[in-house]
This record gives structure tokens, C-alpha cells and sequence, in this order.
């Protein structure tokens, strides 16, 4: 399917309208990146939240906290607590020093710079930054994590390159022409996608029969005659 807004247009079909992101602060997008780790989205949610109450979630606020109240936060975003609690106050470290506290600024400059400005904050790299810049409705970009990059790549949108950030740049590059600037739009594109690579199209065995865009993607249907070829699943065609 090389059809942005249909193949969009059919997952929201199918799942159903997005829950909005839970802030579109910029500072807080990069806190709620880096609270946990290798854990479910609602635990994810749980840390964050345990941070704004317990914590808050402004840089000064984080650096002020004590240790324990870092980490209480961190124990329950995952593993390596202590790591996690460091880097929650190196983040703020960042905020104050290199923005004064207040990314706002940041957020208009021009695209390349606002990219560069925020890939500043440790483990935030181009795709993190553009999504942030879509979250915060600064540029109308389609930044992808991982699972709607590989959704997007099974579906035919570019080519799998040698490292991550290629193939990043490809998938971008199939679809630039066919970005709007409906904010909307795009925030419900990402996470849509997002939830579909995690719902169905899984790294490991996607679940290509249950999907709602099967008939229409390159890889399955790859798949389909790489088993027929094999006296698989269809011998009669
Ligand atoms: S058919 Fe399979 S590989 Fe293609 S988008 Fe659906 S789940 Fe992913």
C-alpha cells in the first residue's frame, strides 16, 4: 500500500480513535521518554505521573528532589533505577543550563535546529525530536518510533538500509509527499501506526491474518508466495 491517508484512514477504522497524547509540554515529552524502560505503556504512564505528583515536572523542581523521590520514580519505570534517576537529573541539567529552564524557544527555530537543539537531551535522537516537534505542534513532520517505521516499511513505504537511521531517512523520504499539516491528523498517524506495530505487526511473527491492511502489503503477500513456493498454505492457485 503506497497510499498514506487510506492506509491511515484503515487503522483508525479498525482501532478506533487514539487516546491524545498524556502532555504536549515539550520538557515533559522528554521526561515521559526517559522515566522507564523496556515496560508496558500504562506503567510508563504510572512513573510519569508518580513524577508530577511526588516530583513535578519542571527542571528546577527535579533538581531539587531528593534522591529517594528520583528514584522511588525510576524503581518503577523498569530496570537500572539508579541510571534512570541520574538521568532524570541530567536532563534537568540540560533544560537549565543550555535553555534556561524553558524549551519554548527552541521549538521555533528553524526545523534542522530545533531537531539539533533537543537531540542535546541524552537518548533523544532525530526520529524522538521529531516527534516531539509534531507533539507540541511546532512542525507538521510524521516522526515515527520504531514500530510505525517497521509498519510503514512491511506496508512498502521505502527500503530497510544497512542501520536504523537510513531507513528512518527512506521511510521519510516515501512519504514526504504525502504529509498534510493537520496537526491532528498527524499526531492520530503516529500513534495509530505505533499501535498497530505493537498490536499486529510485530517485529517477531506479525499477526498478518488478523490485519486489517493484509490484502495491500508488500510484505505479506511476499510472505504468501514464499509459502506457496514452498507447497505451503495455498497449493490450488
Ligand atoms: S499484513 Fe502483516 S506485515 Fe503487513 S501491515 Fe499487516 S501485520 Fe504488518
Amino acid at each position: 500500500m503506497k497510499n498514506l491517508s487510506k492506509l491511515i484512514a484503515r487503522l483508525a477504522k479498525f482501532y478506533g480513535k487514539p487516546k491524545p497524547p498524556l502532555t504536549t509540554d515539550p520538557f515533559e515529552l522528554i521526561l515521559f521518554e526517559s522515566v522507564a524502560y523496556l515496560v508496558t505503556d500504562e506503567r510508563r504512564a504510572e512513573a510519569f505521573e508518580l513524577l508530577r505528583k511526588t516530583v513535578g515536572t519542571k527542571p528546577h523542581q527535579i533538581l531539587a528532589a531528593t534522591n529517594n523521590a528520583l528514584l522511588r520514580v525510576a524503581e518503577l519505570g523498569g530496570m537500572q533505577p539508579e541510571k534512570r534517576a541520574a538521568r532524570l537529573r541530567e536532563i534537568a541539567l540540560i533544560a537549565m543550563n543550555e535553555f534556561g529552564g524553558d524549551l519554548s524557544e527552541a521549538l521555533q527555530l528553524p526545523l534542522t535546529k530545533a531537531k539539533k537543539a533537543l537531540q542535546k537531551f541524552p537518548s533523544i535522537g532525530e526520529p524522538s525530536a521529531e516527534k516531539f516537534l509534531l507533539f507540541t505542534r511546532s512542525y507538521p513532520v510524521l516522526g515515527l518510533d520504531s514500530n510505525g517505521l517497521r509498519v510503514l516499511l512491511r506496508l512498502g513505504f521505502g527500503e530497510e538500509k544497512k542501520n536504523y537511521s537510513a531507513s528512518y531517512r527512506s521511510v521519510q523520504e516515501a512519504i514526504k509527499d504525502q504529509l498534510t499539516d493537520d496537526y491532528d491528523w498527524l499526531i492520530d498517524a503516529h500513534l495509530l501506526l505505533r499501535h498497530h506495530g505493537k498490536e499486529l505487526c510485530k517485529t517477531n511473527r506479525p499477526l498478518c491474518e488478523k490485519c486489517p491492511v493484509n490484502k495491500v502489503c508488500a510484505y505479506n503477500i511476499t510472505e504468501m508466495i514464499h509459502h506457496r513456493g514452498h507447497g505451503g498454505i495455498d497449493k490450488t492457485d
